[in-house]
Order: C-alpha cells, then sequence, then structure tokens
C-alpha cells in the first residue's frame, strides 16, 4: 500500500462509523489528515510529477469514493465536480516556500544556499532547480525562479489556468460533462442533498457512470461494442440512442413519473445543464432520478448496482 493509502483507509472507515458523509467536510480531513503524509518531503521529489503519481491516484480514488463513481471515470471529471486540484499544486506550494527560505538564508557563505544558487544556473546539473525553473516559465506561470515568488499568487495563477482548461480533453464524456460544472467549485448539490444514495445517483448521472446503455454499451468488449449512437434504449420504440438526454426528457417509459415531477420540466427547449444547474432543488432530481431507476419498465441501471 502506498505511503499515506493507511491513513486514507483509515479515514473513510471512521467516516463511515461517525457517520460522515458529506463531501466537502470529507476532503478537508483528507486534507488536513492524508495530505501531510503524501507530501511528506515533497519540497524534494515534488518536482518530478511521476514521482507522486501514485499519490494522486489514491487522491482521486478517494474522491470517487465520495462521489460514488466508478473507477474508470475519467479523471478530470472527478476532480471538477469536487472543485478539486492535482496534489502538484500542493507540492509546487512546498516547493516554492523552499525555494523562498533557502533565497532569504542571511549567510551566502551557507552551503545549502551556495549549491541552490549553482544550480539554478546551471540547470544541465541540478534536476530540481532545472525542474521548479521549466515549471515557473510554462504556460501555467510564466515567471523566473530566481527571485523571491509571492507562492500564493504564483499557485493562484497555475490553479487558474488549469480550472480555465482542464476541459481541453479528447474525451467526449468530458465534453459532454463540461457543460454541467461552468464553475470550477464543488457542485452545488453536494452539499445541498445530504443522504448519500441520493448524492451519488446525481454524481453518477452527471459523471456519466449512470449505468445507461451509452455507458454500459463502451464497458464491453470491443469486438461486441456498437458507436454510441446505436445503443438504443429497449424500453421503448424509438430508436433513440439511450442516452442522459432522452432518458431525463424524451424516453415514453417515464413519461407518468415526468407528469408527476410537472415542476421540474417546464422548459420548451430542455437541456441537461439548465436540468442539473440552473432551475431546480437538486433533491427533487434525485427523487425522479430514483423514481425513474426503480421503475418496472426503466433503465437498464440496476445491471450496476447503485449502493457500493
Ligand atoms: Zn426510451
Amino acid at each position: 500500500m502506498h505511503l499515506g493509502g493507511f491513513e486514507a483507509d483509515s479515514m473513510n472507515r471512521r467516516c463511515a462509523l461517525l457517520p460522515i458523509s458529506d463531501p466537502e467536510l470529507r476532503c478537508k480531513l483528507f486534507d488536513s489528515l492524508v495530505l501531510p503524509i503524501l507530501s511528506y518531503a515533497s519540497e524534494v521529489w515534488g518536482v518530478d510529477e511521476k514521482i507522486g503519481d501514485a499519490a494522486e491516484l489514491l487522491h482521486r480514488q478517494f474522491l470517487k469514493h465520495i462521489l460514488g463513481a466508478r473507477d474508470s471515470t475519467a479523471n478530470v471529471i472527478v476532480l471538477a465536480e469536487l472543485g478539486r486540484y492535482p496534489l502538484c499544486f500542493h507540492w509546487w506550494q512546498q516547493i516554492l516556500r523552499y525555494h523562498n527560505r533557502i533565497n532569504n538564508l542571511y549567510d551566502d557563505e551557507r552551503l545549502i544556499q551556495c549549491a541552490f544558487v549553482e544550480g539554478m544556473h546551471d540547470p544541465a546539473h541540478l534536476f530540481w532547480s532545472h525542474k521548479g525553473h521549466s515549471w515557473l516559465q510554462g504556460d501555467s506561470v510564466g515567471l523566473s525562479i530566481e527571485d523571491d515568488l509571492d507562492v500564493s499568487t504564483v499557485i493562484g495563477t497555475a490553479k487558474n489556468h488549469y480550472a480555465q482548461t482542464w476541459h481541453q480533453s479528447s474525451l467526449s464524456s468530458v465534453a459532454r460533462y463540461q457543460p454541467l460544472q461552468p464553475e470550477y467549485v464543488l457542485a452545488p448539490y453536494l452539499s445541498a442533498v445530504k443522504g448519500f444514495k441520493s448524492r451519488k445517483l446525481i454524481s453518477r448521472f452527471r459523471c456519466g457512470c449512470h449505468g445507461l446503455h451509452v455507458d454500459t454499451g463502451r464497458l464491453l468488449p470491443l469486438a461486441q461494442q456498437v458507436p454510441r449512437g446505436q445503443r438504443h434504449c429497449v424500453f421503448c420504440a424509438s430508436g433513440s440512442a439511450e442516452d442522459d438526454h432522452h432518458f431525463v426528457f424524451d424516453c415514453p417509459a417515464y413519461y407518468a413519473i415526468r407528469n408527476r415531477f410537472t415542476n421540474i420540466f417546464w422548459s420548451a427547449a430542455p437541456t441537461l445543464s439548465s436540468f442539473f444547474i440552473i432551475l431546480h432543488d437538486p433533491k427533487v432530481i434525485a427523487r425522479f432520478l430514483r423514481e425513474c431507476f426503480e421503475h418496472p419498465g426503466g433503465s437498464t441501471v440496476w445491471t450496476y448496482p447503485l449502493v457500493l
């Protein structure tokens, strides 16, 4: 188990016992109890992001556990849903603070400062300073490492760049999800819906691991897969793909249920983003989704259990 994995498991077990399921609180607990262990000595190794891969994976698994999302859910979607950033931003913050501390040593004769300054000007020989130099001069920051740095401004700039570009992915699932998360913050329903099962239902739907045919169809062996548009709904004769929009707005199998939720279906040109973001109480949306999934003639979602 990776360093920090034991602590993450212990924290999850403790949260289950208490019980604490609030996503924001659990993320704060992670940052207080697990992140310091994952970041031990990151001032030194943090410049090599490959070294942190296992810790990043542990972080993402923790977030997927909170959401109840499938392991194969796109990482950028899971991070965006919770308004979280990859851990490397925290490590860079530690590195830059370390850089400033060394830079501010009052005695120029100190060996550590001499070595640091020499490495700064000789990037071919010191991997650490070379990597720091490269990161600061990259697209996300665009600064030089030679002076004292305002760490909070640098990290804020880098995070802002990430928040503006996270959806520039080749994954079609990211393109479909992005309109549902216009701001890079914890999705509001995660605080509004207190029940874990109802919240998980919305999370899975938004993240695309809802178990509709367009989703389950891509989990089949490659030879058995058909194009997304041909993963037809088997609960109606429309010939439409069983995707999110068809399930929520169009499928006749749920007509009677929609009639009981008329207050959330008033728009003449409904979209999933308006459905999830603008118009409605997320608790009502959770109830609607649950009724549809539990409908006897309803979706195949039960092939993928709702409760982990
Ligand atoms: Zn249908």
